[in-house]
């Protein structure tokens, strides 16, 4: 038997995570929906791209950092100080792309996505954090 329980214990003091809100996303199997009506919303990569090592804008902590696919600010997740989370609620910004894993979440459908256009995102991101390029179509 596997106990597939998440004990709120895994959450750190302080990090003031509504563990409702956060459950959902700590499961695996997840499956990314393939488009969102905010990807119409993304704005054009800077020309040069995208840099997975920079620290969160806000707080400057360099762990778990996402880059807002609608002005390319950076901030921090949501296991750290979640200033990405305040950013997009604050700047009305829904996708933004993890430097850890290079998934996409979207804040207002609150779902992965994963769509073609999102791919030079994460060939850029990928190329850039590991040296080499993202095999697949994937
Ligand atoms: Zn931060
Ligand atoms: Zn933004
Ligand atoms: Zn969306």
């Amino acid at each position: 038997m596997i106990n597939a329980a998440v004990t709120c214990e895994q959450i750190k003091d302080g990090d003031a995570v509504n563990p409702q809100m956060s459950l959902p996303n700590m499961l695996y199997c997840v499956v990314p929906l393939d488009w969102c009506p905010h990807l119409e919303r993304l704005q054009p990569m800077p020309p040069e791209g995208l840099n997975p090592q920079t620290p969160c804008e806000t707080c400057g902590d360099p762990r778990e950092n996402w880059v807002c696919l609608h002005c390319y600010q950076v901030h921090c997740g949501r296991y750290v100080n979640q200033h990405m989370i305040q950013h997009g609620l604050e700047c009305h910004h829904q996708l933004t792309l993890s430097y850890s894993d290079l998934s996409v979440w979207c804040y207002e459908c609150e779902e992965y996505i994963h769509n073609e256009v999102l791919l030079p995102f994460k060939r850029d991101a990928h190329w850039k954090k590991f040296g080499e390029m993202m095999l697949g179509t994937e």
